[in-house]
């Protein structure tokens, strides 16, 4: 998965935004424009484009 740049970046904050409020979102990927997923463990959450090799937005310490 590669970084987003930081334009990709605040999309995809918006995205987690709207998972974390709504459980979705109608935000599409900054890069390819396929759907947005929201995956979330014990301790990191991760939004990412649903084309695994595409961005991803980790956040961790949550
Ligand atoms: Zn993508």
């Amino acid at each position: 998965m590669a970084q987003p740049n930081r334009q990709e970046a605040e999309i995809l904050l918006d995205a987690q935004g709207d998972f974390i409020e709504n459980g979705k979102t109608d935000k599409n990927c900054p890069r390819c424009g396929k759907h947005l997923l929201h995956e979330e463990g014990k301790n990191w959450e991760i939004t990412r484009c649903e084309v695994i090799e595409c961005i991803s937005l980790v956040s961790k310490g949550v």
